[in-house]
């Protein structure tokens, strides 16, 4: 039985930003179900701040770079201009793997599935580990939020999205009364996605009318997922354990934004 200072599980960007930092000064091991690169459903719209926290050199994975953000609310349109890039879009695949593979530098990665904890352990399918502090960043269904015990904030958002193969040069965020659309180009697609409160609002309704009003062709797959946003019932303690990312609801409610919140 491996002992470490802190096991992270899920290698998301929270689980592989956190396990960056901490693998400078601790012992840690970051456990990952998945074999990397893995798909992520996501618009990849990744604020450019992100660069001033992280050490790493994002220029082989960016997709495009936007001094330009547009928003729209019926049938007002607000363009928002800079003189630097404020934003980047990625491939998560891409941008996941990065992450993770810059963590392995400072911490041990495994891809083992974790099937259990308790106080101070970590069961995989494989193998069981003993570490001082516990972190959850097993994102949407967090298995180690619901065996602690500690609540999500209870808020999900349901959302629709599909990458299509379209060349756009500028970014779109359309606000409805009860949720949101957008467009974020990549290189050689658009994700053209739409999202919203889960009980209030119609995510495919939204998603319809951008691909009309934008005439964007109906793409041939979609995915659907949902995930807990920001909300004051949301508990990110307990003891010797801490959920982050989307396992501690850390999402921006009014964009649906979590990268960033995870990272930070
Ligand atoms: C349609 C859509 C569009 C979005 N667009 C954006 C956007 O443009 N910008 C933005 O900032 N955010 C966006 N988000 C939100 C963003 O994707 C999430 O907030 C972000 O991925 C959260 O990161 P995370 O590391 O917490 O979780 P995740 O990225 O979900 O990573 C969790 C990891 O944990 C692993 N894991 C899970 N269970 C276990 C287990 N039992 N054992 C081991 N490993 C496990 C998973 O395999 C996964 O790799 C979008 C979300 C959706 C659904």
């Amino acid at each position: 039985m491996g002992k470490y200072d802190v096991i992270v599980v899920g290698g998301g960007p929270a689980g592989s930003s956190l396990a960056i930092f901490l693998g400078k000064k601790w012992r840690v091991l970051l456990l990952e179900k998945e074999k990397f690169p893995r798909y992520k459903v996501c618009a990849g719209g990744v604020p450019a701040c992100i660069e001033e926290i992280l050490p790493i050199d994002f220029s082989s994975i960016k997709e495009r770079e936007f001094k330009t953000l547009t928003f729209g609310w019926r049938r007002k349109r607000i363009r928002l201009e800079w003189d630097f890039p404020v934003i980047f879009t990625v491939k998560r695949e891409k941008f996941d793997n990065l992450l993770l593979e810059r963590a392995r530098k400072t911490c041990e990665v495994r891809f083992e599935k974790v099937i259990d904890a308790g106080d101070g352990w970590v069961m995989t399918e494989k193998e069981m580990y003993e570490g001082k502090v516990i972190v959850g960043a097993d994102g949407t269904g967090s298995l180690i939020r619901r065996v602690f015990g500690l609540s999500s904030s209870g808020r999900w958002v349901k959302t629709i999205e599909a990458e299509i193969p379209q060349r756009r040069d500028e970014i779109l965020m359309e606000f409805f009364h009860t949720g949101y659309a957008w467009i974020f180009p990549k290189s050689d697609t658009v994700a053209v996605g739409a999202g919203g409160l889960a009980g209030l609002s119609s995510p495919k309704k939204m998603f319809e009318f951008l691909l009309e009003k934008e005439k964007i062709p109906r793409p041939l797959k979609v995915y659907h997922w949902a995930y807990p946003v920001f909300g004051e019932k949301a508990e990110w303690v307990k003891g010797n354990v801490l959920v982050v990312g989307d396992a501690g609801s850390l999402a921006n409610p009014l964009s649906g934004a979590g990268i960033y919140s995870g990272i930070f």
